[in-house]
């Protein structure tokens, strides 16, 4: 009697139990393959800077001794091949990071208008020939669910893209709103911009639309994809719209921190 309907229970949790097991089993295959891939394009990032590295090396060893205009030469180029590796693993090192943050960031909120204030000033000392129209709707004292440096971070990688992505042109529209529910900030820039079959992809990692001129740059093609993850993991949306060879606009949107409603007046200390 009892038993029974112990049995009968206990068999509708094996039952349970198999179904959750078998989803664990999806989740950790398809985990695993992520990794792999990781694994592959990283090996495969690294193929081009070793290949160059090796062949300045080369160079140095055979005709370096005698000449010293190759010697010069061949030990900047690879002291500079050297740096872009190192950018590179620290750009890894980011996303990866980002891939898994802890928890304690989530809980963070950050006030809008100091950390605009700062990121446009930090552009602005940076790039003295740019032109930044900010236009600034950020209610005082509005806060938003995400830790300070992330979105710094994503800011930071959104105006070091209007930069490094703009021709004659060095303008960039850099604008932030709150309302009660939203932030949405806007980066816009003038400069070469995406073709519609590139622009979808430029947040998966190491994608770059051309890769000499993002190699020239300093960039990896890691940026917008360390912005995305970041931007989803607070709940918050990233898109972009582009026009090939007149500019690129991005927007982001996060959500507002709204002060709990029992912390009242007396509440407070
Ligand atoms: P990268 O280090 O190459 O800049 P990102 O992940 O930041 O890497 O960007 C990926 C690619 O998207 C870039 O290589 C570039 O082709 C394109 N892209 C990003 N931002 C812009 C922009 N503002 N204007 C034009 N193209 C852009």
């Amino acid at each position: 009697s009892d038993s029974r309907i112990k049995i009968r229970k206990r068999n509708d949790e094996i039952y349970d139990l198999t179904i959750n097991i078998n989803k664990m089993l999806d989740r950790m295959q398809a985990y695993t393959n992520q990794q792999k891939e990781f694994v592959e394009d990283v090996s495969h990032e690294l193929r081009t800077p070793v290949a160059v590295l090796e062949g300045h090396l080369s160079m140095l060893q055979r005709w370096g001794k005698d000449d010293p205009e190759v010697l010069n030469d061949s030990i900047n180029s690879s002291l500079q091949e050297l740096k872009r590796m190192q950018s590179l693993i620290q750009e890894m090192l980011a996303l990866t990071r980002v891939e898994q943050i802890d928890s304690e960031y989530l809980d963070q909120t950050t006030e809008v208008k100091p950390l605009f204030t700062q990121v446009y000033n930090d552009f602005k000392m940076l790039h003295p020939d740019f032109v930044v129209n900010f236009d600034d709707d950020i209610q005082t004292g509005s806060k938003v669910k995400i830790y300070r440096d992330h979105l710094e971070q994503v800011l930071i990688i959104l105006l070091d893209n209007a930069f490094k992505y703009s021709g004659d042109r060095k303008e960039i529209n850099l604008s932030a709103s709150t309302n009660s529910a939203l932030l949405e900030v806007v980066v816009q820039d003038y400069g070469v911009g995406i073709a519609k079959k590139d622009v979808q992809r430029v947040f998966n990692r190491f994608y770059r639309v051309d890769k000499a001129r993002s190699r020239k740059r300093g960039g990896n093609g890691l940026g917008l994809a360390i912005a995305k993850r970041l931007i989803e993991i607070y709940k918050g949306t990233i898109t972009v719209e582009s026009v090939l060879g007149s500019g690129t606009v991005f927007r982001i949107e996060l959500p507002i921190y709204v002060e709990p409603e029992s912390e009242t007046e007396t509440d407070k200390k």
